[in-house]
């Protein structure tokens, strides 16, 4: 007896609450540096919201729009579908990544074409618009 006083109390971090990045292993160059960045601010009209993904290693850098449920862990495994079926955009923010140019490097060796080469990159710009 005497016991009943006693509560047993789940030992609670008691965290504010905020949206950490969470870092992940990158399917590109392996170094755990991925993170996962989910903008609630920014929604779709489906109601989805925007997801960041980076590595703070190769650069590696994509957007992606998920449900707003979604927690970091799931939008990297959808990142990582993507990432493997190469169903998703994504591009480098740093220089001095070896991967992806391959293609570009081959076509151009192969004949010059001066003129058009501008074209290739549009809309590859960062859209950083804060609304209001
Ligand atoms: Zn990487």
């Amino acid at each position: 007896m005497g016991r009943r006083r006693r509560k047993y109390r789940k030992p609670q971090l008691l965290r504010p609450i905020r949206r950490l990045p969470t870092i992940f292993e990158c399917p590109n160059c392996g170094a755990r540096a991925l993170s996962v960045e989910i903008r609630k601010r920014e929604k779709n009209e489906r109601g989805e919201v925007k997801a960041i993904i980076r590595c703070g290693k190769c650069g590696l850098y994509a957007e992606m729009w998920v449900p707003e449920i979604f927690q970091p862990v799931d939008v990297y495994s959808r990142f990582l579908d993507a990432f493997l079926e190469g169903r998703i955009e994504y591009k480098f923010t740093k220089e001095g990544g070896e991967a992806e140019l391959s293609l570009e490097e081959l076509a151009a060796s192969e004949e010059e074409e001066v003129g058009e080469a501008a074209r290739e990159s549009g809309g590859g710009v960062e859209e950083e618009e804060e609304q209001r």
